[in-house]
């Protein structure tokens, strides 16, 4: 049921209304949010809303072994499916596979392994402020929800750019 309504949130921007939440699903946000790495709840111009949140996070190494404990991916991969450093002679120094074996562990054991490229995109970029790109390649508008330590009583709705 966790995965479900993660895997919902996520396919939606990453953060949906907590009263279309519980009258879809039939369970109370209590429920839904008691699990406080993967959820949050936050009150974005009044409108209540459930948010998704992931401990996990992008290695930067280029030569990495494995211990770091993050993803393996490459970060224009994971956004756009498409790197441009592929077509280069060099290569890119960072995994395209998503579904390696290491790639496929770590997801796991964050319960993201059901979740598509895009939709795990939206969770990292949400999650980790160091995604974000340059506000120079701007092209549309996201809306980033505060996921401060305090979220129910947290105003904040910070506008940006993915
Ligand atoms: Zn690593
Ligand atoms: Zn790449």
């Amino acid at each position: 049921m966790e995965s479900d309504i993660l895997k919902f949130i996520c396919a939606n921007q990453g953060a949906v209304d907590t009263d279309y939440l519980v009258s879809n699903l039939g369970c109370s946000v209590s429920d839904i949010i008691c699990n406080q790495e993967k959820f949050a709840s936050c009150l974005p111009f009044g409108q209540p809303k459930v948010v998704v949140r992931t401990s996990l996070r992008l290695c930067r190494a280029k030569a990495c072994e494995g211990s770091c404990g993050g993803l393996h991916l490459c970060k224009s991969f994971l956004f756009s499916g498409f790197c441009q450093f592929s077509q280069s002679r060099k290569g890119c120094y960072f995994s395209h596979e998503l579904s390696s074996d290491y790639n496929e562990r770590i997801l796991k054991e964050h319960g993201l392994n059901i979740l598509s490229r895009t939709e795990l995109c939206t969770l990292l970029l949400q999650s980790d402020d160091r995604l974000l790109p340059p506000v120079s390649f701007v092209s549309c508008f996201t809306l980033k929800f505060c996921l401060c330590l305090t979220p129910m009583s947290c105003q904040v709705l910070s506008l940006r750019c993915v």
